[in-house]
């Protein structure tokens, strides 16, 4: 009821074709954009800027990998012009919940549509048995790509473009925005390939299969993956891993920010290693400089351990 009731409003606004003489309060309604997590958030906003409504499923906060879709989720799928997803399989939650919406005239972005994915490049250590219900394996590839510049200004030309298909009276705006972005982003690419050229081949394992592009893309190794469990870990459970760790040359260990976690402390007592934070950022502040901000911030940690 509610939904067609909606569908009936904006199709009056589209189809009316004489202007009131009304001045702001009656300008014709900003494209409604939702986006699904952070990065694609911060890319689309800021193709964007002023000139669409962009909001976000996916709150700042929660795991995006297990994310369930919820009934705000739904409405606000219903009453959006166009929904910008990640893709490669990441947003799992999409398929029911873009169902629930029955938004027929729902325009979808992929932002990794002509992106090549990576595929089982990181050998995982696997802990618990109950990891098996924890699938964090990716049948379309590894969806982590936002975390490499390049292929970041990929994801925000796709997005540029879609957003021009849908809402053409705004192109020069959305060309700049984006533009300036991709400048950002030009120039943050030149900076991880001049501080990492000095430590080729940096061996580094982590706790998120999150890197493998990072690694790819700069000449590292992202050498495994302990994934971690959800219930605790014995002495012995502790061991294994560490013994399994061992039998890698690692350089550097790599946590997430926030995440305290005993297996971590362990293992980098055990191998000698500094514990540092490397950020995903599927989760962090909104405001689009963010993703530079947190790369920035990686970078330095990246150089710091590989030293
Ligand atoms: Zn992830």
């Amino acid at each position: 009821m509610i939904l067609s009731a909606v569908y009936g409003c904006n199709k009056t606004n589209s189809s009316e074709s004489v202007k009131t003489e009304q001045t702001s309060a009656q300008k014709s309604p900003k494209t409604k954009v939702v986006t699904t997590f952070l990065p694609v958030y911060l890319f689309t906003k800021a193709v964007a800027g002023d000139v669409a409504d962009v909001d976000i499923l996916v709150k700042p906060g929660t795991e995006v990998h297990e994310y369930q879709g919820t009934p705000a989720n739904v409405k606000a799928i219903a009453t959006a012009n166009v929904l910008v997803k990640n893709g490669l399989g990441l947003e799992g939650f999409l398929t029911d919940t873009v169902k629930n919406a029955q938004n027929t005239k729902l325009v979808e972005i992929d932002a990794s549509k002509g992106i090549k994915a990576i595929n089982g490049i990181s050998p995982i250590e696997e802990i618990a048995k109950a990891e098996k219900d924890h699938n964090h394996e990716h049948a379309e590839g590894n969806p982590h790509v936002w975390l490499d510049p390049v292929l970041a200004k990929q994801q925000v030309i796709n997005i540029r473009d879609g957003l021009i298909a849908v809402d053409a009276g705004n192109k020069s705006t959305y060309e700049a925005n984006a533009a300036a972005y991709i400048k950002e982003l030009e120039s943050l690419n030149n900076e991880f390939q001049q501080t990492l050229q000095k430590t080729p081949n940096c061996t580094f394992i982590t706790f998120h299969d999150a890197f493998p592009y990072i690694a790819k893309r700069y000449n590292l190794k992202q050498s495994a993956v302990v994934e971690i469990p959800e219930d605790q870990l014995s002495p012995t459970d502790i061991q294994k891993v560490v013994n399994a760790v061992k039998k890698y040359k690692v350089k550097a260990l790599f946590s997430e920010p926030g995440v305290d976690n005993k297996l971590f402390t362990s293992l980098s007592k055990d191998l000698n290693l500094t514990l540092r934070p490397l950020d995903s950022l599927e989760n962090g502040e909104t405001d689009p400089e963010y993703y530079f901000k947190a790369m920035k911030s990686n970078l330095q940690t990246l150089a710091t351990a590989c030293k």
